[in-house]
């Protein structure tokens, strides 16, 4: 027999079984499980079924019950034990179309009944299709052992909350999420243990948690740390600052600036330095959007300008993707902070129009190369680039200008820790840091100036390491 299974009401109308034999009373008590009252259809019961009928949970019918006791019933047992009698009812029930069961005669059942592990509120039923008792006896043995033997603790307390937690928590994400962590928490474990009192405060205790996470829902703000001087800073930035309630922050952001958080605030560093990720750039964005959704005022806190070589475009993504509010404030970029240490313009009217930003991390590797830039179409005119996290490639960068047609004895400056202290200056040409970039000896953090505004008078202190005159010549 191919089944469904199925869990049947028997509220409204008992069920009924007909026979006054054992058989009969053990069907009877079966239903009873479930069944407030079970109706049975016989001439006399046994002494277990009358005991159950002075007790009010079964109500004798006459027997050979006919179409009208049989109607509308959810399901009927035939046991009476006399096979004309069981298949005469049998065959009522089917043309009523009223499930019916009779013990050990598959061929006049419309329904068969499981294995079953009972905890209350809590119902494991167990089918073979009829082809191996034996097997579902097995499982059931089996799960009972595995199986609390106070699950109806919890399915009862799940129950007396449902419509309280639906009623707080809107459906879909929230509600699941709030009854996965239910069933592994606190509140699960005092229900199982027995201690129902503790548990439905704890149930209480973690609703109003949840409402709480639900609609205090956290927000990341993108902040710039400037170069590095707190004086640097935005008004919005330290505002963002003092809002926070943890600070995810880069190497980069110096700690003049952070003097400007909450005492209490949590500090994270996430790293990011070359070659040292302290966390992975896919944790920053998890642990940004967990304490976000946490409730939590975020501030991701970046190095010069949140959207200048910061990676903002992935969290940015990330955080939309999570559906959580995002705010960015800018903040200056190095290039800008040491142009304007040095005192010399990024752009000028009769010797640069345009000013790029470029990196020099994507060029690194075994053999670093710019051939993903268009260095000629960045040269021609007049024009400024302001290379960032290039110390390691400035001298390929250099190289490939020249091979672009730049003028070798065009103008290089460096500037180390700009708007820091140890903050240094170093000035060259294309073909001196071509030839030797190691001259230089930069720090990082640096950026380099190339263009001809990098030959302008710079105010302060600034090195000079124009080589030997054979070096000079070979470019003249
Ligand atoms: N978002 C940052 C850049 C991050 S990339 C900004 O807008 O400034 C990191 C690079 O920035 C470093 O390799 C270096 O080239 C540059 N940099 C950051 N701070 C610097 C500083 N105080 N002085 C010089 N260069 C700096």
């Amino acid at each position: 027999m191919r089944t469904f299974p199925i869990f049947v009401s028997v509220e409204r109308k008992p069920p009924l079984v007909t026979g006054g034999g054992e058989l009969a009373a053990i069907k009877t008590r079966l239903l009873l499980k479930r069944a407030e009252i079970v109706h049975v259809a016989a001439g006399e019961l046994g002494p277990e079924t009358a005991e159950l009928e002075r007790a009010g949970r079964v109500a004798l019918i006459p027997a050979r019950p006919g179409v009208d006791q049989i109607r509308g019933r959810p399901l009927v047992i035939a046991a009476t034990g006399d096979d004309d009698e069981d298949a005469r009812v049998a065959a009522i029930a089917r043309a009523l179309g009223v499930p019916v069961n009779v013990p050990d005669k598959p061929a006049l059942c419309s329904f068969v009944m499981p294995a079953i592990v009972d905890r209350g509120e809590v119902t494991v039923a167990i089918g073979t299709e009829g082809t191996s008792p034996v097997l579902a006896q097995r499982l059931r043995a089996w799960l009972e052992r595995e199986l609390h033997p106070r699950l109806d603790a919890l399915a009862r307390l799940a129950g007396d909350f449902r419509d309280a937690v639906a009623d707080k928590l809107p459906a879909g994400r929230a509600r699941r999420k709030f009854w996965e962590g239910v069933f592994d928490g606190a509140a699960s474990e005092a229900a199982l243990a027995g201690e129902d009192a503790e548990a439905r405060r704890l149930m209480g205790e973690a609703i109003e948690a949840a409402v709480k996470a639900e609609t205090a829902q956290g927000r990341v703000l993108l902040v710039g740390a400037g170069p590095g001087d707190p004086e640097l800073l935005t008004l919005k930035a330290v505002r963002a600052l003092k809002a926070a309630d943890v600070i995810l922050y880069d190497r980069l952001a110096g700690t003049g600036v952070l003097e400007h958080a909450r005492r209490e605030v949590e500090l994270i560093p996430v790293g990011k330095s070359k070659g040292d990720h302290s966390l992975p750039q896919c944790k920053i964005q998890e642990l940004m959007i967990e304490r976000a959704r946490a409730g939590q005022t975020v501030v991701r806190l970046k190095g010069g300008d949140p959207l200048v070589f910061g990676r903002a475009g992935e969290e940015l993504a990330a955080l939309r993707d999570a559906g959580i509010e995002v705010e960015i404030m800018p903040g200056i970029t190095a290039g800008l902070a040491a142009a304007a240490s040095l005192q010399i313009p990024l752009t000028h009217r009769d010797i640069s129009h345009s000013v790029t930003f470029v990196s020099g991390h994507e060029a690194g590797g075994e053999e670093p190369s710019f051939d993903h830039l268009d260095l000629a179409a960045l040269g021609k005119g007049e024009s400024t680039l302001l290379v960032y996290m290039g110390v390691s490639t400035a001298g390929v960068i250099a190289s490939g200008l020249i091979e672009a047609g730049w003028n070798a004895a065009c103008p290089v400056i460096a500037v180390e820790n700009a708007s820091r202290e140890h903050e240094r200056r170093v000035a060259t040409t294309l073909a001196e840091l071509a030839a030797d970039p190691e001259r230089l000896q930069l720090n990082r953090p640096a950026i380099l100036i190339f263009g001809e505004v990098a030959g302008l008078p710079a105010a302060g202190l600034v090195e000079d390491v124009l080589s030997s005159p054979e070096v000079r010549r070979a470019y003249a």
